[in-house]
């Protein structure tokens, strides 16, 4: 059992809006995965159902030794409630926009998870959160509070502030796409840090040239179903007409 990941038969409907239709893929540890897609394909969702912030109809989604197959979930609300839990506990959720907690300072941020939610001691998850400051390169800002910070680097604080947690697998959603243009690369830099160092990634992005430089593994999503798949020749080489349609429009 090598993958780290294995989502299988992905459903999800929102109401009469059939939004996932049978998504299946898996991942190595150690791999950056990037799901690519137009506006409106099922990408966000799949982040989201992986992370159990969504409920999917059915399917299985498992990382590391924690699974829910969510089509004959555990029974009890008890036994559910822990399955979801371990399930979570196993990926770290970066979004669009950051979520720090605006009256607390950058340290308080990323230590107030690992030691309300996991319980650990507050010396452990200070020193840890000092190492992930300087791996998203902000060591010394540790007592600013987000509101002092650029747009950048908000969110490389909560790229730290996922890290945290110790996950094993990121999930990145659209991590890039609300900053200003000349802020962009700097949280690119930091997710490429992350993947020289052996972190496995899932990302949604349309930043589809740092694709090209940080995938082992793209998904082209259309209409809730994984279109197209491959390596990076997804992007230089696609096979399917839709697929060669989005990059046309993206590059
Ligand atoms: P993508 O990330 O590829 O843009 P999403 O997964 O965000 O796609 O959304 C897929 C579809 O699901 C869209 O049509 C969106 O409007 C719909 N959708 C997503 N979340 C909800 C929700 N909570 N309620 C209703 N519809 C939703």
């Amino acid at each position: 059992m090598s993958d780290l990941i294995e989502v299988s038969g992905l459903t999800k409907s929102f109401g009469d809006t059939v939004v996932l239709q049978g998504v299946d893929f898996t991942a190595e540890s150690g791999t950056v995965s990037v799901l690519l897609g137009p506006s409106g394909s099922g990408k966000t969702t799949i982040l989201r159902s992986m992370n159990v912030l969504e409920t999917p109809d059915a399917g299985l989604v498992r990382i590391a030794d924690a699974s829910i197959d969510f089509g004959s979930p555990p029974t009890g609300k008890a036994a559910y409630r822990r399955a979801v839990k371990a399930l979570r506990a196993r990926s770290g959720m970066v979004f669009q926009s950051h979520h720090l907690f605006p009256h607390k300072t950058v340290l308080g941020n990323l230590v107030e998870g690992p030691v309300q939610v996991q319980g650990r001691p507050v010396e452990e998850a200070t020193a840890d959160a000092r190492m992930l400051l300087e791996q998203v390169g902000l060591a010394g800002r540790e007592d600013a509070y987000p509101g002092e910070l650029s747009g950048g680097q908000q969110q490389r604080v909560g790229i730290a502030r996922a890290l945290a947690l110790r996950p094993e697998v990121l999930l990145l959603d659209e991590p890039t796409s609300a900053l200003d243009p000349e802020l962009v690369g700097e949280v690119l830099a930091v997710i490429r840090d992350l993947a020289a160092e052996n972190w496995t990634l899932v990302i949604v992005t349309h930043e589809v040239r740092f694709a090209q430089d940080v995938a082992d593994q793209v998904l082209f999503l259309d209409g809730g179903v994984v279109a197209e798949r491959g390596g990076t020749e997804v992007l230089t080489d696609p096979q399917e007409e839709r697929t060669r349609r989005f990059l046309a429009r993206m590059l």
